[in-house]
């Protein structure tokens, strides 16, 4: 059977993301037919030539339901990414469409962008360069920071990218605590660190780290139900996905100093802050000075973006071949 595969909004993926897939062989010899779509893949933007069976698509995509009973052709979506909360799995599932992630592409990509934010944070790196460029000034007066050795931090979420990010708050002399609904003990052990609830982990954190998937179970995980649990002063970092962490709560703890800063990858609100015209609390975060907002761009290095590609091609392969890789289904 033919198949055609259309990649969706690839520039992102540069001239050599662009060559690796054209040139890849083994699509090829599987009599792939590949397409490169200028536009994402939601309801706004159906191709007009619809028949294509794989779609290979990455956040900026929106494959909701409306997307996908507009596809009638479509059997297999590949997200070239590790989350997958832009994909309606109930119905991709409903409709037999097998959907496949990046489960791994070098989970130490997204820890490093933590540290990156947390010692943003700790060292006034913004204020810092803003002295110099913008004020014109060489005086480190008010740039004071803090030490991270000692420090206590709370990882939430022990799976890939939570653990690197453990190994590197060891490497810089923090104590680290978890919390997670899986306990992997054996790696507790051999870091010496030790799970805890999430509430105690709020309560004893200098720096909170979130790591764990977007669910219908994390929805919200830090909300404004546990946000008067932080401990006084802490630092919120999130690499994760924007919706474990109610904006509205983030905002009051700010403003109530509860949290003295916020390093935030992720937001609730990306969709809307894209198509322009913030209110509300997301506006006041972003103008909050001890917050730093980053556009979903944990992932974003050269080295991921050939990991990611790469296993994108083998989900491709594998579900020609009738062995679908690195399968997602909906939470049971
Ligand atoms: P993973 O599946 O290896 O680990 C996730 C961990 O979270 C697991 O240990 C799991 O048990 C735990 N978990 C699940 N439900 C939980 C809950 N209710 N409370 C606490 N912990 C829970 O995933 P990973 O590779 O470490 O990635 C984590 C997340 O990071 C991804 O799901 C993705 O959303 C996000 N991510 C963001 C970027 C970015 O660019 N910002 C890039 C890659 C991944």
């Amino acid at each position: 059977m033919a198949h055609k595969a259309v990649f969706f909004n690839f520039s992102r993926w540069g001239d050599e993301g662009r060559d690796l897939v054209s040139s890849n062989i083994e699509l090829k010899n599987a009599g792939v037919e590949v397409v490169f779509a200028p536009d994402t893949l939601d309801e706004a933007h159906i191709p007009t030539d619809r028949d294509f069976d794989i779609a290979a698509v990455f956040m900026d995509s929106k494959v909701d339901a409306a997307t996908i009973s507009s596809l009638p052709n479509l059997r297999f979506i590949a997200t070239l990414s590790t989350g997958f909360d832009h994909i309606d799995l109930k119905t991709a599932t409903e409709k037999g469409i097998v959907v496949s992630s990046v489960p791994a592409y070098g989970e130490n990509t997204v820890a490093e962008f933590a540290f990156a934010l947390i010692l943003a944070l700790s060292r006034k790196v913004c204020e810092a360069r803003a002295r110099i460029r913008d004020e014109k000034g060489f005086s480190n007066d008010g740039l004071q920071g803090f030490d991270l050795a000692g420090k206590q931090i709370g990882v939430i979420g022990t799976g890939r990218i939570g653990k690197h990010a453990i190994r590197m708050a060891k490497g810089f002399g923090m104590r680290v605590f978890a919390y997670d609904v899986y306990h992997d003990e054996a790696f507790a052990k051999e870091m010496g660190f030790p799970y805890v609830t999430l509430e105690e982990l709020l309560s004893i954190s200098d720096i909170i780290t979130v790591h764990c998937p977007y669910l219908p179970s994390t929805h919200h995980l830090i909300n404004k139900g546990n946000i008067h649990l932080v401990k006084s002063g802490a630092y919120l970092i999130n690499t994760a996905r924007g919706a474990i962490v109610e904006t509205e709560a983030v905002v009051g703890a700010l403003k109530g100093g509860i949290l003295s800063g916020a390093g935030l990858d992720v937001l609730e609100e990306e969709e809307q802050i894209k198509k322009g015209g913030v209110s509300g609390p997301i506006q006041e975060l972003l103008a909050m000075p001890n917050v730093i907002v980053t556009p979903h761009n944990a992932f974003n290095t050269k080295e991921a973006a050939l990991r990611i590609l790469d296993t994108s091609l083998q989900n491709i392969l594998g579900f020609i071949q009738g062995t679908p890789l690195n399968q997602v289904k909906p939470e049971a």
